[in-house]
């Protein structure tokens, strides 16, 4: 069977199966010209969308149709997370080629699903179209935050700490395996492949460090760790000291830049891209306390890297005391060729 042969409609009954967690807040899903749903009382609403197209964000045969649709909407998930909400709601837009087979776009469904189950987030609708060649995605995100606990990029002060949750560069190295076509099918690199292709987004973890105080601003890591703090250093109008030796690295990226001589890891974590991780800045005062609580929360620790400084300040010092000017330039679409 194929996607021709069932047509628009008969996909939409496809994937209509399982859509909501959440039924009692909808009054009309999939099925009429718009959804309507319940949005929350004396709550902020947070909305979100990403483009995920085919040959720029994605290579159709290195990704599973399962690992698309769980990244798909793990990248948007990330974002609430980074403005400390809870994601409610998304819509999914398909534009699909004609050499799509209908498995990939089951498996496609069936990874979205499953993260939408966990985070307990309702898939209203969206709209499907046919493509001339690439298979394009957007997904919109509608997610909620209490006012008071509402996180910026605007909000970091001089002397606070700068704190990441999660380790960094293993997307993009994960990435390079696969534009390198090395097997990733045992550890150390499959670890590195599932970072780039199965990212967790960090909801919970936004949502804890909104409601724990003290947490002055927040980003997620899309484009890379000093490209992402550096909107955080321009938004909020300070400069930021990144230690390098503070950077978290994983083990398997460090066997992966001995083994493919791909130099210093801690330049894959500042420049990769893609670790959907969050980065936050804390008030001094507030920092040990939220570390704590991260701590015993998730089991592993929130990672102290730096300092927010004096504007015009932008560095990172190395490991024998040196400081380097950090770049701004992280992951960029319109001009990484590979
Ligand atoms: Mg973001």
């Amino acid at each position: 069977m194929s996607l021709k042969q069932i047509g628009e409609f008969g996909f939409i009954r496809r994937i209509q199966a399982d859509c909501l967690v959440r039924p009692e807040g909808v009054v009309k899903a999939i099925g009429d010209d718009a959804a309507v749903f319940r949005p929350e009382p004396d709550r902020l609403g947070l909305v979100t969308a990403d483009l995920l197209v085919e040959r720029v964000h994605f290579l159709r045969d290195r990704i599973s149709g399962e690992e698309l649709g769980h990244k798909s909407l793990a990248v948007n998930l990330s974002d609430i997370a980074a403005m400390g909400g809870t994601a409610r709601e998304a819509i999914v837009s398909l534009a699909i080629p004609e050499d799509c087979p209908l498995a990939y776009l089951d498996g496609f469904y069936e990874g979205m699903k499953k993260l939408a189950g966990k985070y307990r987030v309702n898939i209203l609708g969206g709209d499907t179209t046919g493509s001339k060649a690439d298979l394009t995605i957007n997904v919109t995100v509608i997610g909620s935050v209490p006012e008071a606990q509402l996180l910026l990029r605007s909000g970091a002060r001089i002397g606070d700490i700068v704190c990441a949750t999660g380790q960094l560069g293993d997307s993009r190295a994960g990435l390079q395996l696969l534009i390198d076509g090395v097997d990733t099918g045992e550890e150390p690199w499959s670890m590195l492949r599932r970072a780039h292709v199965r990212p967790q987004p960090h909801l919970d973890e936004g949502r804890m460090l909104a409601a724990a105080g003290g947490v002055t601003a927040a980003i997620d890591v899309s484009d890379g760790l000093s490209s992402d703090i550096g909107h955080i250093a321009e938004e909020s109008g300070v400069g930021v000291r990144l230690l390098a030796e503070k950077i978290p690295v994983s083990d398997a990226l460090k066997t992966f830049c001995t083994r493919f001589d791909r130099g210093d890891p801690a330049v894959w974590a500042l420049t990769g891209g893609e670790d959907y991780c969050l980065l936050c800045t804390i008030s001094p005062d507030a920092a040990d306390k939220v570390c704590t609580a991260f701590a015993e929360a998730f089991g592993r620790p929130l990672h102290r890297i730096g300092e927010v400084v004096a504007p015009g300040i932008f560095e990172v010092v190395g490991r024998d005391g040196r400081a380097i000017p950090l770049e701004k330039t992280g992951w960029n679409h319109f001009t990484q060729s590979d």
